[in-house]
């Protein structure tokens, strides 16, 4: 079910952070003219690629004649390539063909590096994010807001095991984490050019993109949605795939993993210390018969258990730390087409 454009609307009392209407900043110049860049990631999205930029391009043009679309296809091995290149002539396209799966961060990493208007579009090839929101992105764009993001208002559809997961994983994010993350907050956003110019010049190559939108900071806004059914074809996440994106997120935004271990380390050790000086007095007091061997082998699994996990723990984090001293590129471009209109002023 698509929550329509109306209803989109009836629903911000609740859901905007902060204030929803606010007047344009004192002494801030009025935006420029839109001139809008759509970056749209596609992962093997032949069945869906051709309708949706033709609709998209539709949409875009109630609201500027100057934009581009860059599409990036994120090493798909349908017939995506094909269908792009089919309509290189009939829409503003910037194409992008990476050299292989690089994963959805990383495409639109390559998107966004690529776009040249003074406002970014970040959206799913597969019809789930509405573009009816669009106006609505827009206006709050106008009023000053620099980044205006979609936030899933209900999961309803979605299985229990992957909403238990999605609540878990952001309950352990944004505890002891100075920057939060908004809940249920996805890609489906737009930016203005200094949001992007800010997230071009973080330099990290595990690109957790929630992150770094809330990391950059900037005055934002959240626009509640329902996201409609995938037009065609399967999700690329699956849970095992949702559960890596989220080690990442974490391993990149929380070293609280690690203060836990350590917690846990200080508390196992005052209680080893209370347990061995009860032993000592009890070895004073009552001798010392031969016993505990039972507690013995048990604490003894315990604690290589634990320990095991806290270096586990610590292998992902400098697992994390070796992808980035490696310095290789996010992403690889096998292919570049660029029929932007916004290419020459750039
Ligand atoms: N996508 C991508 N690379 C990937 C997986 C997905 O570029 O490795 C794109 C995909 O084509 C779509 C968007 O990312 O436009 C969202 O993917 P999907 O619909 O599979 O995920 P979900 O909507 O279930 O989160
Ligand atoms: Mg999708």
């Amino acid at each position: 079910m698509a929550l329509t454009h109306a209803a989109c609307r009836a629903n911000r009392g609740t859901d905007f952070h902060g204030e929803y209407e606010p007047a344009a900043p004192a002494g801030e110049l009025p935006r420029a003219p839109l001139r809008l860049s759509c970056v749209v990631p596609a992962y093997n999205e032949q069945a869906n690629l051709a309708d949706f930029l033709r609709l998209l391009a539709q949409t875009v043009r109630s609201l500027t004649s100057e934009f581009e679309i860059v599409v990036v296809n994120d090493g798909s091995s349908d017939g995506t390539h094909e269908v792009v290149m089919g309509l290189l002539h009939e829409l503003p396209l910037h194409y992008l063909a990476l050299s292989r799966n690089f994963g959805k961060e990383a495409a639109l990493s390559a998107g966004i590096v690529h776009s040249r208007g003074n406002a970014v579009l970040l959206i799913d090839a597969d019809f789930q994010h509405p573009l009816e929101m669009l106006p609505e992105m827009h206006r709050l764009w106008q009023l000053g807001y620099d980044m205006v993001y979609g936030v899933i208002a209900d999961r309803e559809a979605e299985s229990g095991a992957k909403r238990l997961g999605t609540e878990l994983f952001y309950r352990l994010m944004n505890s002891g984490n100075s920057v939060k993350v908004p809940p249920h907050a996805g890609d489906f956003r737009w930016m203005d050019r200094k949001v992007v110019e800010a997230l071009k010049a973080l330099p990290e190559r595990n690109r957790f993109m929630k992150g770094l939108y809330a990391w950059v900071g900037y005055k934002t806004a959240a626009l509640p949605f329902v996201p409609r059914d995938r037009a065609a074809g399967i999700s690329s996440f699956n849970l095992r795939r949702l559960g890596s994106l989220a080690l990442l997120g974490i391993t990149s935004f929380t070293t609280l993993p690690l203060r836990v271990w350590s917690m846990i380390g200080g508390g196992i050790s005052l209680i080893a210390l209370a347990y061995g000086a009860w032993i000592a007095v009890e070895a004073l007091l009552f001798g010392n018969p031969l016993q505990g061997w039972p507690t013995l082998a048990a604490s003894i699994m315990l604690f290589s258990g634990v320990q095991l996990m806290s270096i586990g723990i610590l292998g992902e984090y400098i697992g994390r730390i070796y992808d980035e001293v490696k310095q290789r590129p996010i992403y690889l471009v096998a292919h570049d087409a660029d029929r932007s209109p916004l290419r020459d002023e750039a």
